[in-house]
């Protein structure tokens, strides 16, 4: 817990969201070895002891250190959620390969299809699909029953998504969490599920029962892709860091959801004090290019250009934490 807390408190957080539905190791492999090279210091990850795994090979091969954190989830919260294709209202017209961010739809046997570890449920599929040929579908555990093989695992922060607007399943699943983990809890919340009171109602009687500083609060804005690099993207997960501070939460906050090269620049300019940032699919795509080859790792030229990229992604936002 040591560890985790001295980034925390130096304010020099810096997670890489692999998401919480992502199942695809090469990947997996592929971005925490880049990352981890450019300086990001967390590894967020799903709660499957093969990914967790493949987070410690990735740090290995890179020669870097990193914390883990492993992610779980509530039914109604959009990281568990699968895509699939309803073929009968399929009519192929193909948008939805387009702008998936993970490439996980494709052409088999002249039917589309979503191959499911890649699938992080962001739902661009799904809103852009006219025919409504894009149906949903939840891989659903309880929570602490997905931590309990990862407790006797090296890792260092469990992320709980609980996205919903039922407070009273937030606390229930919570504190069944905290009886089988004792460690520091990453809480995601949906402001535009709660509303500001109900969120810092909520947060208030989740931090009076623990010692301060026993969680991190992730400001998940929407959009919840950082996509375009402006203020836009990353104003609502400012602004739900604001409504924090606001309040003088006893938690660490990291800025997450809707986060890009720009979320710790807009919260330095208005004045959001915060630990650091958590950026997942702003940072994916951005070596999607070169992570996508089969041959990057016999590749200096292409691990060369994403390492760059990665570095300066870390480098923008650190210049402002
Ligand atoms: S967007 Fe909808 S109709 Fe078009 S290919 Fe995808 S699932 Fe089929
Ligand atoms: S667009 Fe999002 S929800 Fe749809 S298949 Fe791709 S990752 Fe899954």
């Amino acid at each position: 817990m040591e560890k985790i807390k001295n980034i925390l408190n130096n304010k020099k957080c810096l997670k890489l969201i692999l998401g919480a539905g992502n199942e695809n190791l090469k990947e997996i492999l592929k971005l925490v070895f880049v990352y981890s090279k450019a300086g990001f210091n967390m590894f967020d990850v799903c709660a499957k002891k093969e990914a967790v795994d493949m987070v410690k090979n990735a740090l290995k091969l890179a020669e870097r250190e990193g914390l883990i954190c492993t992610s779980v989830g509530l039914q109604e919260d959009v990281h568990v959620i699968k895509a699939l294709i309803n073929k009968q209202h399929c009519i192929q017209c193909g948008k939805c390969i387009q702008i998936c961010p993970q490439d996980a739809i494709f052409m088999e046997e002249e039917k589309y299809i979503i191959d499911e570890r890649k699938c992080i449920g962001c739902l661009k599929c799904k809103d852009i699909c006219q025919t409504q040929a894009i149906i949903t579908e939840h891989k659903y555990k309880q929570p602490y029953t997905m931590l309990l093989p990862l407790i006797s695992e090296d890792i260092d922060c469990v992320e709980f998504h609980c996205s919903v607007d039922n407070t009273e399943n937030i606390i229930d699943n919570l504190n069944k969490i905290k009886s089988v983990y004792k460690g520091i809890i990453s809480i995601c919340l949906d402001r535009s599920k709660l509303g500001d009171d109900t969120i810092i109602k909520l947060l208030k009687e989740i931090t009076s029962k623990e010692a301060p500083f026993s969680f991190i609060i992730q400001t998940d804005g929407k959009p919840m892709s950082g996509g375009i690099d402006d203020y836009n993207s990353t104003l609502q997960t400012v602004a739900f860091a604001q409504l924090i501070n606001s309040y003088n939460i006893p938690s660490y906050i990291l800025l997450s959801g809707g986060t890009n090269s720009k979320s710790t620049k807009l919260a330095k300019e208005c004045n959001v004090n915060i630990n650091g940032a958590a950026i997942g699919s702003f940072a994916r795509q951005l070596v999607r290019e070169e992570i996508s080859r089969n041959d990057f790792f016999n590749n200096e030229t292409l691990i060369n250009s994403a390492v760059s990229k990665a570095k300066k992604l870390a480098s923008d936002l650190l210049l402002y934490l």
